[in-house]
């Protein structure tokens, strides 16, 4: 049997398809005990009907309950870096297909690659997402490399500190190389794991080998790239059976390397030019349904990290914010070179539409005054806490001593460097609320010296 069992998923949905009101409060009861949840109680929140606003209310604050004590009020910022849309796949939902003529392709040349992750650093970005289509005869995985390079030699009005990637599935050799490169995580999505789709959606190219990309995280485990991202796109099928397939790979992940995926992107179809499935799409997910989906992973899954991108609105960003997001993107551009206004027709050149389509500072500023905090924070990586030693320090819920003090640490840098007056007045009064919540009084104490240091000047301090 594969890593996914179709026929388990139909039949755990099946067998639990109508939950009793008792049955979904004890396994509410069971998810705030942060231990996970297995499959069945997963599919039997799935199932809770979704018009019951009663049912629906209990799931979000389950939901929220646990964000809040795994997560607090954090959201880790980053920005995605497009650095080529030549694609040589067909994936229906792309607006980077090759059978897209009217889309205008492009490769950044390096100093175009320096140019936009000057632009970055010039609004406070600390990580990026590097991106690209598939077209290894265009543009090469060594060209991918030297992008990566090219990107953390920049110093200007700040710092990258930690690039992830988001690319086509590699070889362990290959893998190797990109460890070697200082990568933060590896991130992939399945578009769907439901094999029959998967097909339909990817007539051509080297992306119609499911299994190539299923097992592309287990090759990057093998090759020590410890750090992996797992995700959907949201609309091509069912969402239930993608979220129980979801947990099903991190189950697999968790028991052959130690360490489920590190993070779990949900991202919905979004228009795009020339894409029949983004437009129309199959099984299109309703606002409440996401908001369940989003819901039922953060108490199944309750350690692994939730990206949120900008292909959702402001509003709906901020309603999942409370249920379970960990991780979001800020201020994005989806065609290579996007950072650079003077762009002439960026529509032509763009993946998908995005709907949060907010310059960074207005996000982040938005955030603080709903009470989040925004974190830049890097630190885990660099100090080589990632995979098995991440979970390990993160499920007995050691991690909370440092990701306080480092949110606010960094916070604190994003103000002294690039807020504006009004801004700054905000995030000062969120840092002075928000140390209470240190609870560990060496920490604490050392937290205090610390952010004296960065207030006069000093940069990069962390826990
Ligand atoms: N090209 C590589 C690949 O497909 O593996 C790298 C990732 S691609 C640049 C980024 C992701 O965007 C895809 O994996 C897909 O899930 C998502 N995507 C594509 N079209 C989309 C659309 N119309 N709406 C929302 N997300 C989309
Ligand atoms: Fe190419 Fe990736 Fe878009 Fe598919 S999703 S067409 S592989 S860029």
């Amino acid at each position: 049997m594969g890593i996914i069992d179709e026929e388990r998923i139909n039949k755990v949905l099946e067998d639990n398809n109508a939950p009793s009101n008792k049955e979904i409060k004890g396994i509410l009861e069971k998810a705030l005990k942060l231990k996970g949840l297995e499959l069945d109680d997963a599919a039997s929140l799935l199932n809770i009907d979704s018009s019951d606003k009663i049912l629906m209310k209990e799931l979000f604050y389950t939901a929220f309950k646990i964000k809040n004590a795994i997560y607090g009020n954090r959201l880790v910022i980053f920005a995605p870096l497009y650095v080529s849309n030549h694609c040589s796949n067909d994936c229906l939902y792309c607006g980077f297909r090759r059978s897209n003529k009217e889309m205008e392709r492009k490769i950044l040349t390096e100093d175009e690659i320096k140019k936009e992750v000057e632009i970055l650093e010039g609004k406070g970005h600390k990580r990026i997402l590097m991106l690209m289509g598939e077209d290894f005869d265009k543009y090469s995985f060594d060209d991918f490399l030297e992008a990566i390079s090219a990107a953390y030699s920049v110093k200007s009005k700040g710092e990258i500190r930690r690039i992830n990637v988001e690319i086509p599935p590699l070889s362990v050799e290959e893998f190797k190389r990109l460890k070697e490169a200082k990568i933060g995580t590896f991130t992939m999505f399945q578009e769907t794991y439901h094999k029959e789709t998967y097909e339909k959606m990817h007539p051509s190219g080297r992306k119609r080998d499911y299994n190539w990309r299923l097992l592309a995280m287990d090759r990057a485990q093998e090759a020590g790239v410890d750090d992996v991202g797992i995700g959907a796109l949201f609309g091509l099928y069912d969402y239930r059976f993608e979220v129980l397939a979801l947990l099903m790979h991190a189950q697999h992940l968790d028991k052959k390397f130690g360490a489920g995926p590190h993070t779990i992107s949900i991202p919905r179809l979004e228009p795009a030019q020339n894409a029949p499935a983004a437009n129309n799409p199959p099984y299109p997910v309703s606002d409440e349904d996401f908001k369940k989906l989003v819901s039922v992973l953060r108490c199944a899954v309750p350690y692994t990290g939730m990206i949120l991108s900008t292909r959702e609105s402001p509003k709906m960003r901020q309603e999942v914010f409370k249920l379970g997001v960990s991780q979001i993107s800020a201020g994005s551009k989806t065609n290579p070179g996007g950072y650079n206004e003077a762009k002439i027709n960026p529509e032509n050149e763009e993946q998908f539409a995005l709907s949060d389509t907010r310059p960074s500072e207005v996000v982040i500023k938005d955030m603080m005054e709903r009470g989040y905090v925004p974190s830049f924070c890097t630190a885990c990586y660099r100090l080589g806490r990632t995979g098995k030693d991440f979970m390990d320090l993160a499920k007995p819920g050691l991690i909370q001593d440092f990701c306080q003090p480092n949110a606010l640490l960094t916070l604190q840098e994003y103000l002294e460097d690039y807020a504006n007056d009004d801004t700054k007045k905000i995030g000062m009064k969120l840092i002075e609320k928000e140390i209470e919540k240190i609870k560990n009084e060496v920490v604490k104490d050392k937290f205090f010296e610390k952010l004296e240091r960065v207030k006069n000047g000093e940069r990069d301090l962390y826990f």
